[in-house]
């Protein structure tokens, strides 16, 4: 069995979360299954369970301290001590620079950068006591820019450097950081995505793979396969990499 410690995955309640969540369960590791509403992450719980695993429901905000220094704790009092960490929370709020808010800006970079750093901060000391980590922060192919994303594409880009210095910092503790930047997946994100420009979804994702060379559109379990070699324990001498999963080349 591949693994058998506690990991922790955020925004785990659906989408990629959800599948990564599994995966990393399936692969023998008892998962925290932590999103903004407790009761949101009873799916993903009841999937793990029903296939023999073990897993812990976790509300909390990433983006709040208090928050995610109670959820943190109470993961490694109640399920184990983590040492496998996925950030993957995360919201869209898309507009032209123009009309994009300072609340826009700042929720955005607020969940995804602030909370990876949150989150990494509160977990990092189990996994240099165990002289083993695996953080996996979640990217994203807009972070080389995208349209009406000023504010998700800084982020994204900005979790690839928190990434490398994560690396180069907790390299000599057992620990490594690398991000998976995913292209295309079909989720609730995308197809709000689809919604707010007035597409069906079943349309937009057809578009979508049209300009994708393998020919089709990515599902959560393509970023779940990945995270589950980041998180292996065969993955040691894998660090401060970004890899682009996107179905085709990216730069
Ligand atoms: P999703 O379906 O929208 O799921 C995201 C989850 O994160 C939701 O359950 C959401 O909870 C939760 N969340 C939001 N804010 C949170 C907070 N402050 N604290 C804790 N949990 C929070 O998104 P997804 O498509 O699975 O995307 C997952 C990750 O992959 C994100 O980081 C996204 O940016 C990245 N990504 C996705 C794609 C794609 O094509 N889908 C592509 C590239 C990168 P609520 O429902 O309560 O808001």
């Amino acid at each position: 069995m591949a693994g058998s410690r506690t990991a922790i995955v955020t925004g785990a309640a659906r989408g990629i979360g959800a599948a990564v969540a599994q995966r990393l369960a399936a692969d023998g590791n008892a998962v925290a299954v932590l999103d903004l509403d407790e009761a949101a992450c009873a799916d993903t719980v009841a999937a793990i369970e029903a296939a023999g695993g073990r897993a812990l429901a976790v509300g909390a905000d990433v983006a709040d301290e208090a928050s995610v220094a109670a959820a943190v704790e109470r993961i490694a009092a109640e399920l184990g001590e983590p040492t496998i960490l996925v950030n993957n929370a995360g919201i869209l709020r898309d507009n032209l620079l123009f009309k994009m808010s300072v609340d826009d800006w700042d929720a955005v970079l607020n969940v995804h950068l602030r909370g990876a750093f949150l989150m990494a901060r509160a977990v990092q000391k189990y996994m240099v006591d165990a002289k083993f980590g695996r953080i996996v922060n979640l990217s994203s192919t807009s972070a080389l820019g995208n349209r009406g994303q000023a504010n998700y594409s800084a982020a994204k880009a900005g979790m690839q450097g928190f990434t490398k210095t994560l690396a180069i910092e907790l390299g000599k503790f057992g620990v490594t950081a690398n991000a998976i930047a995913p292209g295309f997946i079909a989720t609730e994100m995308t197809a709000a995505t689809a919604a707010r420009v007035g597409a069906d979804f079943e349309d937009f994702k057809a578009a979508a793979a049209g300009q994708i060379p393998v020919a089709r559109v990515g599902e959560p379990a393509d970023i779940a396969h990945t995270a589950s070699f980041f998180a292996s324990e065969g993955a040691g001498f894998v660090s401060g990499q970004v890899i682009y999963v996107a179905g085709g080349p990216k730069d």
